[in-house]
């Protein structure tokens, strides 16, 4: 049988997503296209994958791998190494629609256990062979690439089970490759969640969510996924590591905490212990407010979460070119709530729209959300309902759909994010709009999903044409001078995206030369001859 690039570059289930009507629409207007453009696919991808590089990895290697996973374990096959050649930053779908891998794995070796792992990693280390561990491959900051060849270690074929819930300290220990839905779908039937909730959801791992350090859309109550993790069991070039399970020691520092956010640098993690919480979805009690004005809704956000009087689980503020576009494209727009709300000067172009659930026991989130209402009520905000927020829990996966029917006409559609204090925050806001609004037929929506006692996140998505027949460094640039007005205003380099290669040349200069030898070191000792995802990950 033969794959197209196709069959990989599609988020999701291979399916062909279309854009909405109403999105379409709008996508019409802001950018002058018409039916036609929608009609074909622009760089389709749909060539069959034929890789450059033959894989380099020596005979005796080969039968030595073969041997600890097993054959059927080891594939070299043209359309399997491309497909574990790349996450989903929107550069790489763009060299799968260009029909090209440069940087392809030589195998993908799915192995059966930790042990197997043990003697895949000794054996890697002594022959130098490059290692990078694979989850569901939804990176976005490029750091799966195979720049040096190597295996593509994929723990989600056998390590995706739970090895043990304990009920008594209320932590689940889970293998790395175990995705999301199937992890939250065991943890339900006992009565717990996990509480993590990326919109990456479907198709990510624990050890996925543990390695880029995410942050899932309910982070603001469960916490980010560094508050979750009690244990971690990794293997490294350097040996096993598995750290115990205690609620708090004083034994020096938190070894475990080395490798959140290591992006595959420092060792394979295989077993992870996490907390979980007590699955109630009946109580969850939410509320949709609108504000006049951004500024007015992150003044608020900040005196609701600065309380103390209890914190919310989802809480989001769309900023007002967002709100405008979750209006039009649900066709709330000229409807006669919408007429009602401007007529109480609620405008468009100004307004903002906050959503907020919680979580608990049912008198807690009762009491939590009376507070919040009270808060938001004394800042001439307008309660409106409940539905905003269960219309918006009900795609809160399916609009990562979108980028690929939206890449197929032409419009490049990419994300950022990052964390920010509250006395900087709207400063990155108006310059990163500032910065896209500079370029012709371009608009970016900005979101706050993460929020914090000190601070937030600030999440963009950008739209505009590509540059016909220049749009892998019409994007490049482009993105460099998004990232450098993020910095430059007094953003974080990543709030849940991670590092990868894409970020790693802001590294050193946003840590400093000194805590980026820090990170060397530890680099160093745990993998002496830099196999670990090698090639610049995190500016290593
Ligand atoms: C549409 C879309 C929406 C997204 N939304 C969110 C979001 O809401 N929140 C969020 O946090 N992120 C989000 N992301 C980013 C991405 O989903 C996260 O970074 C996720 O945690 C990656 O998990 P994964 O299993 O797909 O890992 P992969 O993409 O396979 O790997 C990511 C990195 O982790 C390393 N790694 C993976 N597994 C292991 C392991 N077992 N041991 C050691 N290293 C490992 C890899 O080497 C790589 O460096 C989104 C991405 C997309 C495409």
């Amino acid at each position: 049988m033969e794959f197209t690039y196709r069959e990989i570059l599609k988020w999701g289930d291979k399916r062909e997503a279309e854009v909405e009507p109403l999105m379409k629409k709008l996508i019409k207007e802001k950018f002058g296209l018409t039916d036609s453009d929608f009609r074909g696919k622009y760089l389709p991808g749909t060539e069959t994958v034929k890789l450059d590089k033959p894989p380099m990895l020596k005979p005796a290697q080969l039968v030595f791998l073969k041997s600890i996973v097993g054959s059927e374990n080891f594939r070299t096959d043209d359309f399997t190494r491309a497909k574990f050649s790349y996450g989903k930053f929107y550069d790489e779908l763009l060299d799968l629609r260009l029909n090209r891998i440069p940087d392809p794995p030589d195998a993908v070796v799915s192995p059966n256990s930790h042990d197997e792992i043990v003697k895949i990693i000794e054996f890697c280390s002594e022959e130098k062979i490059p290692v990078i561990p694979v989850g569901g491959q939804s990176s976005v900051t490029g750091a799966l690439r195979a720049p040096g060849g190597g295996i593509a270690l994929d723990l989600t074929k056998h390590l995706n089970r739970i090895v043990r819930l304990n009920t008594v300290n209320k932590t689940v220990t889970v293998e790395a490759g175990m995705f999301g839905p199937a992890f939250e779908e065991e943890l339900n039937r006992h009565g717990y969640t996990c509480g993590h909730f990326p919109q990456s959801f479907e198709y990510s791992t624990v050890g996925g969510w543990i390695a880029a350090k995410g942050a899932g859309q309910a982070s603001t109550g469960y916490g980010k996924i560094e508050d979750m993790v009690v244990a971690l069991k990794v293997v490294t070039p350097a040996g096993v590591i598995e750290t115990k399970e205690f609620p708090r020691t004083a034994q020096g520092w938190d070894i475990f905490r080395l490798f959140i956010g290591s992006e595959g640098t420092l060792g394979v993690i295989t077993e992870a212990t996490l907390h979980m919480h007590i699955y109630r979805p009946k109580n969850t009690s939410s509320a949709a407010f609108i504000f006049r004005s951004f500024e007015q809704a992150v003044e608020t956000m900040r005196r609701m979460i600065q309380s103390e009087y209890g914190r919310p689980h989802l809480f989001r503020i769309s900023d007002p070119d967002e709100t405008d576009i979750a209006f039009r494209t649900s066709g709330f727009d000229n409807s006669i709530a919408d007429r009602f709300l401007k007529m109480r000067g609620f405008m468009p172009g100004k307004r903002s729209m906050m959503f907020v659930t919680v979580e608990g026991e049912k008198d807690y989130t009762e009491f939590v959300l009376r507070k919040i209402k009270q808060t938001a009520g004394k800042s001439n905000s307008m309660f409106i309902g409940r539905s905003p927020v269960k219309k918006w829990l009900a795609q809160r996966y399916s609009s990562a759909y979108m980028r690929d029917p939206l890449m197929d006409i032409g419009i490049m559609a990419d994300t950022l994010e990052t964390a920010v204090t509250w006395e900087n925050l709207l400063r990155v806001w108006s310059a990163a709009h500032a910065y896209v609004k500079a370029r012709p037929k371009a608009f970016i929506m900005i979101h706050i999903s993460h929020v914090y006692e000190n601070g937030a996140n600030l999440y963009f998505t950008f739209l505009t044409p590509m540059e016909k027949g220049n749009e892998k460094s019409d994007f490049a640039a482009f993105h460099r001078g998004l990232v450098d007005t993020i910095l430059e205003n007094g953003g974080s380099i990543s709030h849940h995206h991670g590092v990868g290669r894409v970020l790693a040349p802001w590294m050193e200069g946003h840590l400093g030369k000194t805590s980026m030898a820090v990170l060397g070191a530890v680099k160093r000792h745990f993998d002496p001859n830099n196999i670990m995802n090698p090639g610049g990950t995190l500016g290593l």
